[in-house]
């Protein structure tokens, strides 16, 4: 078995932004699998702007006309990264933490996955074991849905890797995206009273999303941290120079749903202010598009997985804010759990890290997860 450590390395030398082509770490990831144990199928798209990508699904070929008892899934893509930070895609091993960026986020789960999967003993499986790595999931999970869409996983058992700290995660926040064109009248500055200030009714239309986010805040939801839903201006872009008055000015706004509530209620509270202000103040010109909303991670019935993983670690299971790719992958009645080594905190940073002792305890879990599903 290739030492999960050295594998990382090599994965954080081939660099995998979500804009670049993710081939070339699919293309190494394939190295690991013996093509007589394992049958690979690579499902190629091209995204929006023509790069190829690669979904690659990979299951043991025995037993023969077996369901899958579980599947170990990993996004292949990055966030970008800082031209200044070298060690980004020049990783290193420093004081027991590999630097680089996807060390956390999520290449060091997938390390994990391919050095199990090397020492895998194919002929004690009793049930297929399946790995799955997708595309795109730092742009909307796209690689993910494809997959969901295409029926290309088959276990009822997932574990889906993010930097979890070794916590194995049963529920997640949603996700939703959308803009806001506020329309003014351009004017020479010196006489405003002759146009409309866009970036005046955008201040309106920011506090108004500030008053949906309060609302957000009941009902609690105990399990997460916040306890509620949240939205999050993150964008504001307006305005062609400093003396004419904006005619335009557009604010992107996103919006965390909990499990349990209507993953579309922040927009419609949005709305229902925007509503209230152009009440109050008929001239304002304000349009929200909705871009996407993901649905929060619900959890399941089944606890078998969850309650595994948590013996294995130690750690007791628990939620995360921020999304993954369960909810689209897990199939009905199915469970899935998020999991992997690293931190979230200091995932889409520079200086990225994780530390060697939990990659090789997370190693040691999916070979214990993998013995007790399909070798049982
Ligand atoms: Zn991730």
């Amino acid at each position: 078995m290739k030492p999960v450590e050295k594998i990382l390395l090599d994965l954080v030398t081939i660099p995998t932004v979500s804009a670049q082509s993710n081939e070339p770490l699919i293309a190494y990831a394939e190295t690991f699998f013996a093509t007589n144990v394992w049958a690979l199928r690579r499902y190629p798209y091209r995204d929006s702007s023509g790069t190829l990508k690669v979904n690659l699904v990979a299951r043991t070929r025995r037993p023969p006309r077996t369901r899958p008892a579980l599947a170990l899934v990993c996004h292949s893509d990055t966030v970008p990264y800082e031209t200044s930070w070298r060690e980004a895609v020049k990783p290193v091993l420093r004081r027991g933490r590999i630097y680089g960026r996807g060390s956390s986020d999520v290449k060091g789960f997938l390390a994990c996955i391919l050095a199990s999967v090397s020492a895998l003993d194919a002929a004690s499986l009793a049930a297929p074991l399946e790995v799955v790595l997708t595309a795109d999931e730092e742009i909307g999970r796209i690689g993910a849905k494809r997959l969901a869409a295409a029926k290309a996983v088959r276990a009822p058992r997932l574990i889906v890797g993010e930097p979890t700290g070794l916590t194995p995660v049963y529920a997640g926040k949603g996700y939703g995206l959308a803009e806001i064109v506020v329309r003014g009248r351009e004017a020479h500055s010196a006489f405003p009273a002759a146009g409309r200030s866009a970036i005046f009714d955008a201040a309106r239309v920011l506090t108004a999303i500030e008053r949906a986010a309060k609302r957000l805040e009941h009902p609690r939801y105990p399990a997460f941290d916040p306890p509620h839903a949240t939205i999050n201006a993150g964008l504001i872009r307006g305005g062609t120079a400093k003396n004419i008055v904006p005619g335009e000015c557009r604010i992107t706004v996103e919006w965390r749903p909990v499990p349990g509530e209507p993953p579309d209620r922040a927009l419609r509270l949005i709305e229902e202010e925007l509503n209230r202000l152009r009440r109050r103040v008929p001239a304002l010109e304000a349009e929200i598009q909705p871009l996407r909303l993901d649905p929060p991670f619900e959890p399941g019935e089944q606890t078998e997985l969850r309650d595994l993983l948590s013996r294995l670690s130690g750690r007791t299971p628990s939620t995360v804010s921020f999304g993954a790719e369960a909810p689209h992958l897990r199939p009905s009645g199915g469970e899935a759990v998020i999991f992997g080594p690293g931190d979230m905190t200091t995932a889409h940073r520079t200086g990225e890290y994780v530390p060697v002792a939990q990659l090789r305890a997370c190693v040691r879990h999916l070979q214990a997860a993998v013995a007790h599903f399909c070798q049982g």
